[in-house]
């Protein structure tokens, strides 16, 4: 059964976890429409249902694996269940009596492959593909996002080298690997050229890019070299490991027109101790410098944050710490996460475990901070005039887009704006975002 058969098949992807596991869900959707697979999204109508998953938390497996035992699929469907998990936990994915097709990192490029010999075959028995093979950066296409003519995620880096104690992606995505400066600058020229507002440049490891290839600042050399490519709009960057954050890379974010004035830094706590117990290579000296060098250098920065909450040996005094040190920062928004225990890893052998009844506690109080640091943020745009990236509708009366500093925008604006940028005066507060009158 060659590829081409596809054309009056349908195929529909749940995907979890990170930009990037986004970024290659569409990349293997491309696949299946060159082939002539219809993208559906009710898993009910697919021929092929595939999940890709994530490995970060035990919640996100959960999930996965709620998502392959629905039985709101087409019960003919063939399943696949592909990505971080699948790298993790081959064998248990395998004896789930749902799944024909468990398929690695490294195999998602050639997805189509495997389809076509579970068909071919009948196969009874579950294919398992691609398994701990994270050696190579595929180079042939751009793993891009290709739903709407908005905004292209670029895979540009994969894999990670630091081994952070609590986290188990080296072991599902392999070593730091990084597509060369060249290929990065061609996949960027072909997404400006094919019309895309906005690229999101992501990664595993995004801010280690060049690592691999003797590049040092690899990633400010990439902004320097795409940065005045023709018809690039607007340029982002997914999360960045703070300690790769150079005076360099400030700069060139900051004097662009092009690269949004956005930073993604996941911190995880601002505790020197804990930070030492998680294996992450920076103090709170190390945060507070780079906040405010680039706050020197423009103000109007977007900044966000993962948090790690209640790892283990995280005293009420060190939570207070990390909580005091965010509110009095310039950080505008938090993705609050507990603490997951990743079997294999170092810290799931770590002593002084924080109660899971307290730990639920500091989730919710980081959380409510969260909401104030949003709220603060909002309300510092109120009648500004900014440039806003308009993507979809969000209600009859309500087009949604975003500001290069990542603030979300409602406007009453047509449809025709969608995927354009579109100066709007920030005349009140939404629920979640900012109310913006076109001008
Ligand atoms: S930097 Fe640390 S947390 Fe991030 S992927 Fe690498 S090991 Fe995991």
């Amino acid at each position: 059964m060659s590829h081409e058969a596809g054309s009056s098949l349908s195929v529909s992807i749940a995907t979890f976890g990170c930009k990037l596991n986004q970024s290659e869900s569409e990349a293997i959707l491309a696949q299946f429409r060159g082939a002539g697979y219809r993208i559906v999204d009710d898993a009910a109508e697919a021929d092929v249902f595939i999940v890709n998953t994530c490995a970060v938390t035990a919640a996100a497996e959960r999930k996965a694996r709620t998502m392959l035992r629905s039985r709101r699929r087409n019960p003919r469907a063939l399943v696949m269940a592909v990505g971080c998990m699948a790298e993790r936990s081959p064998q248990e994915l395998s004896r789930m009596e749902q799944v024909h097709v468990v398929l690695g990192n490294d195999e998602k490029n050639r997805i189509l492959d495997y389809v076509v010999l579970q068909r071919a075959e009948t196969a009874t028995s579950v294919r398992i593909g691609g398994i701990h093979q994270l050696e190579r950066m595929d180079i042939s296409h751009p793993a891009a996002g290709l739903r709407g003519r908005t905004r292209a995620f670029l895979k540009i880096q994969d894999g990670c080298s630091q081994h952070c104690t609590y986290c188990i992606v080296p072991h599902v995505r392999g070593r730091g690997r990084s597509l060369p400066l060249d290929v990065v600058t061609e996949h960027t020229r072909q997404l400006a050229g094919e019309g895309f507002a906005e690229v999101v440049l992501t990664g595993v490891a995004l801010g280690t890019y060049g690592r691999d290839l003797g590049l040092t600042d690899g990633l400010a050399r990439v902004l320097e070299a795409v940065q005045s490519i023709p018809g690039l709009r607007r340029l982002r960057l997914g999360s960045v490991e703070p300690w790769v954050v150079s005076d360099r890379l400030l700069q060139v974010m900051a004097d662009s027109d092009v690269i949004c004035p956005h930073l993604h830094l996941p911190f995880q706590c601002a505790d020197d101790p804990l930070l030492r117990r998680m294996g992450r290579p920076y103090s709170v000296r190390d945060i507070e410098r780079i906040l405010n060098r680039a706050m020197t250098l423009r103000g109007d920065w977007g900044f966000g944050s993962d948090i790690i909450v209640g790892f283990p040996g995280e005293s009420p005094g060190s939570f207070t710490a990390t909580r005091r040190f965010l509110s009095e920062s310039p950080i505008s928004y938090l993705h609050v996460f507990p603490f997951s225990v990743r079997p294999g890893t170092p810290a799931s052998r770590l002593p002084d475990t924080v109660a899971p009844s307290e730990v639920r506690a500091r989730v919710k109080d980081m959380k409510a901070l969260d909401s104030q640091l949003r709220l603060r943020f909002r309300k510092r745009h109120l009648g500004t005039l900014q440039p806003v990236l308009f993507e979809s509708r969000r209600s009859d009366t309500l087009l949604a887009g975003h500001t290069a500093n990542y603030l979300d925008v409602y406007s009453d604006a047509p449809d025709t704006l969608a995927g354009r940028i579109h100066p709007v005066k920030i005349t009140a507060l939404h629920s979640n975002g900012v109310v913006g009158t076109l001008t």
